[in-house]
């Protein structure tokens, strides 16, 4: 028997269902902000992810799904969806297009992580990337746009957790102070830590390994080496959150994962007692010099990426998928091979009309028909034998009632046009 790779899963039944719903919901939200969907490739060359998230980034240092193909280049499985859309938004020239381009994507990405609860090797992510404008305004209406997703699908004890790293001049500075601070205690650092020492201390900060270590806790702050604008830009996000009404949590030690930020970044976390709480389940922030690292012009970015898995393990935990099982309107039964035939015309007609319609493909006896009706949850049986046949009539038999009653066939779709809903 083969099994699935390790990490991964297969979604049928309501589990299918539920994706999509939410699908539906998100894009309903996001189309409203102005993202139009961007669908990249499920690969890229390699470079793609190396130059934009950093070597020393966990990504890039041990998660990618990377092989040679048989030209011989290197290609990787994307582990995230924004260096795809910014190589996207260079290579199209998207910002000939307008001044602000906003973007939306769906889809798979792929990490090699240990699997537990709310962590897969392959997993979905919802994102935007919204790229032209460098203000706080867009900055705080990303964050909007992420909290009226939460909103539409029902979601809550999200916590918005919110820092700024500051522009590059700060985030120079800051480097400074933390490798200062770091080298003093480098030998109660897990080993990938002594390595971003040197290369890039802020993502200490981020280290799960080292997360409880006093070193991180007691680091110096962003605050003391911001500069006036960083800390006006940030300062001014914080009141357009206020006056919206979103709660935050300004955390000093918040620098996420990838080297591509620069002043405001975010993550909403859950706040629950179980497996998922404390998990991320969005998180991003502002990039102003990705597209140019990427040889492209100087056109600041600002996005986020939702984790749709544990958007779904969380909307179970709280309840809010709606009924979605689906029942068939109709189930034709057919006593011989001519009935079948005449069921196979009928349904397609009632197909056509709107309807769920089926019929079993095989079987003339009444008993696997009947399972058949059972199992699709069917309102209708139609009935189709020798006598109705003759008579041009058919048996309508409501499942619930048990009522049946005898209907010309001229007159079903108008039946049933009456009959369901
Ligand atoms: P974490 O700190 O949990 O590892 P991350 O910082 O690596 O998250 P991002 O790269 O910011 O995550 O990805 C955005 C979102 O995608 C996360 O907030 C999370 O909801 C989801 N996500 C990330 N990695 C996984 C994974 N391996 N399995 C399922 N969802 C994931
Ligand atoms: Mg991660």
């Amino acid at each position: 028997m083969y099994r699935k790779v390790k990490g991964t899963q297969d979604f049928f039944g309501i589990e299918a269902k539920k994706l999509r719903h939410l699908e539906g919901i998100i894009r309903a939200v996001i189309e409203k902000f102005g993202y139009e969907e961007i669908i990249t490739p499920i690969f890229e060359n390699t470079e793609v992810f190396v130059r934009s998230s950093g070597e020393e980034s966990d990504i890039v240092s041990k998660e990618m799904y990377t092989f040679d193909d048989k030209g011989g280049r290197s290609l990787t499985l994307r582990p995230e969806g924004t260096a795809p859309v910014v190589r996207a938004f260079l290579e199209n020239k998207l910002y000939a297009r307008r001044a602000l381009n906003k973007y939306y994507y769906f889809g798979p990405m792929f990490r090699y992580e240990r699997p537990q609860a709310g962590r897969y090797r392959e997993f979905n992510q919802f994102g935007i990337e919204a790229f032209g404008a460098s203000s706080p305004y867009l900055d705080a209406d990303v964050i909007i746009s992420a909290a009226e997703i939460f909103k539409a699908l029902g979601i809550e004890n999200i916590k918005l957790k919110i820092n700024t790293i500051g522009d590059f001049a700060s985030r120079a500075a800051y480097s400074a102070l933390l490798k200062e601070h770091f080298g003093k205690g480098i030998s109660s650092l897990c080993d990938d830590c002594a390595r971003r020492l040197d290369r890039n201390p802020l993502r200490i900060l981020d280290c799960k390994i080292d997360r409880d270590n006093p070193l991180l806790k007691n680091a110096p702050k962003i605050e003391a080496v911001l500069s006036a604008e960083a800390k006006a830009y940030f300062q001014k996000v914080l009141k357009i959150l206020d006056a919206s009404g979103i709660s935050y949590e300004v955390d000093p030690n918040l620098v996420r994962g990838l080297d591509y930020y620069t002043d405001t970044v975010f993550e909403f976390i859950l706040e629950s007692d179980d497996e998922l709480g404390g998990l991320a389940v969005c998180a991003g922030g502002k990039y102003s010099d990705l597209v140019r690292s990427f040889n492209g012009p100087d056109i600041p970015g600002i996005g986020y990426a939702f984790g749709i898995e544990r958007i779904i393990a969380i909307m179970d935990k709280q309840n809010l998928f709606p009924d979605l099982a689906s029942r068939a309107d109709i189930v034709l039964i057919s006593l011989d091979e001519e009935a079948k035939e005449k069921a196979l015309l009928l349904a397609r007609a009632l197909r056509g009309a709107g309807f769920y319609a089926e019929l079993d493909y095989q079987n003339f006896n009444l008993k696997p028909q009947f399972r058949l009706s059972e199992q699709v949850d069917a309102k209708f049986l139609v009935i189709i034998g020798e006598e109705e046949l003759k008579n041009k009539q058919l048996a309508v038999k409501n499942a619930l009632t048990k009522e049946q009653e005898l209907i010309p066939e001229t007159k079903i779709l108008e039946y049933f046009k009456e009959n369901l809903n």
